[in-house]
């Protein structure tokens, strides 16, 4: 007893003198290091309404929110904020607004856009081959994976895809076809799926896939956000050859396309790498949330998409 008395009043002593110490040492903040924004980059907001503040500091007020898909021109940057030029007071000084980078695609604007999905996974022995093709061409996609499969590797295969800055949509349970289910129990497919993916990543999906691309109204209403259909169907289920599927990419890939292909099968595996080294040229790869921010177009809830133009495209077509 008394042993563990001396050591409260040791401890209690090195916790007033730590604190006394803390409390009488200066303490100067680190200015905020401003660098210039490299030129040639596209910056295009991916969330839904992100505060524009007046300044830095704590008292920083928020000018207005930038919407999902505007796109922003900041010249200067610190670690975690863009400068935005918004005009100039009556002095003819310019008044700066600042933005938090979080939220903020970075893209090439001279390039086309894709976004390639992966259906049916996670897949144990193909997925990886998908994730490192990805990785080596520094390309994203999107996998609308499917409840079933989430065990606990697969849910490690899930965080993967995340952690490589990939996107996952909700594709069922079971994958039946949902026009034939009564809604009760299509949002019982969806919600199931919902749970095992927050389970997974700390979020639910921000968009759906009905299997076999099969819906209707009950079916979108039940989703309550955009289905993701598709405009290029490599056929990559039916042909289970890695040189056809790449070859329908190659055929039909345009600015603006939504690809299907499913990561269960080992052919679509094996051809990824080389989609992704062929789309390089002209293309950057990203996820179909990406797509539409790039594109100006903000997805919504109960509709279909599938594929997603640019906003100032006359033909934009809703399927
Ligand atoms: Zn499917």
């Amino acid at each position: 007893m008394k042993r563990y008395t001396s050591s409260i009043i040791k401890l209690t002593v090195f916790i007033v003198a730590a604190v006394i110490v803390y409390v009488c040492t200066p303490h100067t903040r680190e200015p905020v290091k401003i660098t210039d924004v490299p030129a040639g980059k596209g910056f295009s907001v991916v969330e839904d309404k992100i505060p524009l503040y007046d300044g830095l500091g704590d008292d920083a007020k928020v000018v207005r929110y930038l919407a999902f898909g505007e796109k922003i021109f900041p010249k200067m940057q610190s670690e975690l904020f863009y400068q935005l030029k918004l005009g100039k007071d009556e002095e003819g000084k310019p008044i700066f607004g600042y933005v938090k980078k979080r939220g903020i695609l970075i893209y090439n604007p001279k390039k086309k856009h894709v976004a390639l999905t992966f259906d049916d996974g996670p897949g144990q022995a193909t997925t990886p081959i998908v994730l490192e093709a990805l990785k080596k061409y520094n390309c994203r996609a999107t996998f609308f994976v499917v409840g079933r499969m989430l065990d606990n590797r697969g849910m490690n295969l899930l965080r993967r895809e995340v952690a490589q800055g990939c996107e996952i949509g909700n594709h069922s349970y079971s994958h039946p076809l949902f026009t034939d289910l009564k809604k009760r129990d299509v949002n019982k497919q969806l919600d199931r799926t919902d749970r095992l993916i927050y389970n997974a990543i700390g979020t639910t999906p921000k968009i759906c896939r009905a299997p076999y691309g099969g819906f209707n109204k009950m079916v979108l209403n039940a989703m309550k956000r955009p289905n993701i259909y598709w405009s290029v169907d490599t056929l990559d289920w039916k042909t289970k050859s890695s040189k056809k599927t790449f070859k329908a990419v190659k055929k039909n890939v345009k600015d603006g396309a939504i690809v299907l292909m499913h990561d269960i099968h080992m052919p679509t595996a094996k051809a990824a790498g080389s989609i992704c080294r062929f789309l390089k040229k002209d293309f950057e790869t990203v996820t179909v949330t990406e797509l539409a921010s790039i594109q100006g177009r903000k997805l919504i809830g109960g509709r279909n998409y599938a594929y997603i133009e640019k906003e100032n495209t006359k033909n934009a077509k809703y399927k």
